[in-house]
């Protein structure tokens, strides 16, 4: 189907593929319940056995399994997954997102508070998440895993039973949860998308009454951040609800101010990478111990002899079990370092767009400096989003050969630069620009790919 701004594949074996996906969407989608009921109980069993049942080669098994599914298989493939089927993992198969709708059938279904719908707060809860994962040894340690894992459920648990309005309400997933947060900014990237057989015209809305689960007006809607793929809208042999529609990678991205671009997802893709960056630096760059031992003999010079103590477990790595015990300066090193990490990286990639919305501007592109930027900064995403999976998914590329892992990681870190360049030349495009005025406009945004780039090259040798 054809809709206004988009570039629809018209060739009959895309369309046939895009309803033999649809048909079997719809088939699939009563038998979910039981794939969800078996992902919690599967979930519950990871995280919570390997802590509290008594120590033995099994239970050690299990916390090892936890580890490798989390880390090696789930977080990398479910990130890559976006590219290919959106935020299925959402709408298929997450325990948190299907557990959060069951308790908003049982709770009194509040309106959704503003603190909840403003945009910044899935970006809190991922700089928050992350920092503490940091701290407490989530990639390393059964007990940090049921930690954050656990307080992320926790909340999806009480924010799922007190909001939503309607049936079937996922807040959290819309409102709160770092993971979705992050699968939906790069989702705009992927090569599926869900959109209206009848479009109304006035661009994406909020909709607590409709049966969309994160409340996207269905009729409305033009993005797929918010989308979980969960296909309750499908309904192929019907007129109406939303059709699956298969597009080339980063056509969203490219036609973004067709797309509903917010400044927030530009934030997030600035300072999630950026902390993201420094939770991983601390653990590689030789400048991080200096630091470290600088700041140990300022605090015994000064007699602040407290922050030569252990913390408590839920706040830091507290396991002499394994040799590892983190003290109050630890605690606070590595918070610091890496909100400073973040923040330096965001401010680069801030004034680097900047410079190439004003520019853009200069040489005759259409728009204000605003939407100039906020399209043009999501150009940053494949790099942003190869950098994270290189960082945050390195075990997985443990899986590679050493010899490939090199050739591999740099080629992926390359394409994911070229193909960000290429989608600013497609947003200029957009915004009226062509020929060397679009290259000139597009300097700073190559130059941003290159500072993310360079930014996660430790990941990478
Ligand atoms: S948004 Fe978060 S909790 Fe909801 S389904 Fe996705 S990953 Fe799960
Ligand atoms: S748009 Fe459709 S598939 Fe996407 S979340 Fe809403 S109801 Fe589910």
């Amino acid at each position: 189907m054809k809709q206004a701004g988009s570039a629809v594949p018209s060739g009959l074996s895309t369309a046939m593929l895009s309803r033999r996906i649809e048909v079997m969407a719809v088939a699939v989608r009563p038998y979910l319940p039981f794939v969800h009921a078996a992902m919690f109980v599967g979930f519950l069993v990871l995280l919570v056995a390997p802590v509290v049942l008594p120590a033995s080669p099994l239970t050690e098994a299990l916390g090892e399994w936890a580890r490798w599914l989390i880390w090696t298989l789930w977080f990398p493939l479910v990130f890559l997954s976006v590219l290919v089927t959106g935020r299925s993992w959402c709408g298929v198969l997450c325990p948190m997102g299907a557990a959060s709708e069951w308790m908003n059938r049982l709770g009194p279904k509040r309106d959704v508070p503003r603190w909840l719908r403003w945009e910044g707060t899935p970006i809190a809860s991922f700089l928050i998440i992350t920092i503490l994962g940091q701290t407490v040894g989530v990639r390393d340690y059964p007990s940090a895993i049921l930690e954050v894992f656990g307080l992320t459920l926790l909340a999806a648990l009480a924010i799922g039973f007190f909001y939503g309005e309607g049936q079937k309400k996922r807040s959290w997933c819309r409102h709160a949860c770092p993971i979705g947060l992050l699968l939906g900014v790069f989702s705009r990237l992927g090569a599926v998308d869900l959109v209206p057989k009848r479009p109304r015209p006035g661009g994406d809305a909020y909709d607590t009454r409709g049966l969309c689960p994160t409340m996207i007006d269905l009729r409305r809607k033009t993005e797929s951040r918010h989308c979980v793929m969960c296909a309750r809208c499908m309904s192929p042999n019907k007129s109406g609800g939303l059709s699956l529609r298969l597009r080339g990678p980063g056509e969203e991205v490219a036609r973004i101010a067709q797309h509903h671009p917010a400044m927030s997802e530009v934030w997030f893709l600035f300072l999630g990478t950026g902390v993201a960056l420094g939770g991983f630096l601390w653990l590689v760059l030789p400048q991080y111990q200096g630091l470290r031992l600088a700041a140990v003999t300022w605090a015994i010079g000064n007699g602040h002899m407290w922050l030569g103590e252990p913390g408590p477990s839920w706040l830091m790595v507290v396991h002499p079990e394994a040799r590892e015990v983190f003290v109050w300066l630890d605690f606070f090193l590595i918070t610091a370092w890496m909100v400073v990490v973040m923040l330096a990286l965001a401010g680069v990639l801030a004034v680097l767009q900047a410079l190439g919305a004003w520019l853009a501007g200069r040489l005759g592109a259409t728009g204000d400096f605003r939407g100039r930027f906020v399209a043009l900064s999501y150009q940053v995403a494949p790099a942003a989003m190869i950098s994270l999976l290189l960082g945050l998914g390195i075990d997985l590329f443990k899986l590679v050969p050493a010899e490939a892992a090199f050739p591999v990681k740099t080629a992926a870190l390359t394409a994911a630069v070229a193909w960000g360049v290429a989608l600013g030349w497609r947003i200029l495009r957009d915004m009226g620009l062509g020929g060397w005025r679009a290259a000139a406009a597009l300097a700073p945004g190559l130059a941003s790919g290159l500072v993310v780039a360079a930014a996660w090259w430790p990941a990478v040798v």
